[in-house]
């Protein structure tokens, strides 16, 4: 049986994880969401002491990593996902994860990934490429709604400094930077709510696979 393997890019708070969990409930595909795990290594590298922009600290980590960090409550915080940005500059801790990203690909009847070089990098051939990007202050808006909803307490100005850094770490780093794959098909969230966004994926993606 032919898998299906749908890659959705995209940076933080463009609305890529939100979709990508309900294209793959609707095309009953299998869900991962990578970024979680460059966030489990991160804090791994944290708890060790380690500094995750220390390349041997933060592989060790990603290499020996636990699948019980992605049910730590603070995976999805800032201090997560600022640990992320860092230790995905990495090689060694790119290359830890990749393995695992590409064999729950391959798990029939397939799977929705969503992060920032699914279709770049680590699914060059997925059947749909999809890259998510909104206006930044539109990105900061929603990251701000989010973590407020997550009951956490936070400061607007540190939230924008923080996605601003961790856009240009993600961008510029030279191994598998956040660009759109060529073949990718753009969606631009900032004026789209949830469901208008996923009616215009599930329209895109089934006109690639039927
Ligand atoms: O998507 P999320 O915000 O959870 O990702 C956290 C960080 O993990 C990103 O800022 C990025 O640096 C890194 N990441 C990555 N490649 C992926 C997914 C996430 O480099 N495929």
């Amino acid at each position: 049986m032919k898998t299906i393997a749908i890659a959705i890019d995209g940076p933080a708070a463009s609305g890529k994880g939100t979709l990508a969990k309900r294209v793959a409930a609707e095309f009953g595909l299998r869900y991962l969401d990578t970024g979680s795990l460059y966030r489990a290594a991160g804090l791994a590298t944290l708890r060790a002491d380690g500094d995750p922009a220390d390349p041997v600290a933060a592989t060790k980590a990603a290499e020996t990593l636990d699948i019980d960090w992605f049910s730590a409550g603070d995976l999805r915080g800032e201090l997560a996902g600022n640990a992320a940005s860092k230790v995905a500059a990495i090689p060694g801790v790119r290359a830890a994860l990749l393995d695992y990203q590409r064999r729950y690909a391959a798990v029939a009847p397939g799977a929705v990934l969503d992060g920032r070089d699914i279709g770049t990098v680590v699914l060059p051939n997925a059947d749909v490429k999809i890259f998510a990007q909104a206006d930044f202050e539109v990105r900061v808006a929603r990251r701000v709604a989010e973590l407020r909803a997550g009951g956490q307490t936070i400061i607007e100005s540190r939230v924008r400094e923080d996605m601003a850094a961790r856009d240009a770490r993600d961008s510029s780093r030279s191994v598998a930077p956040l660009v759109p794959a060529q073949d990718a098909w753009i969606l631009d969230t900032s004026a789209l709510n949830a469901d208008e966004a996923f009616a215009q994926a599930k329209a895109y993606i089934a006109s690639k696979i039927g």
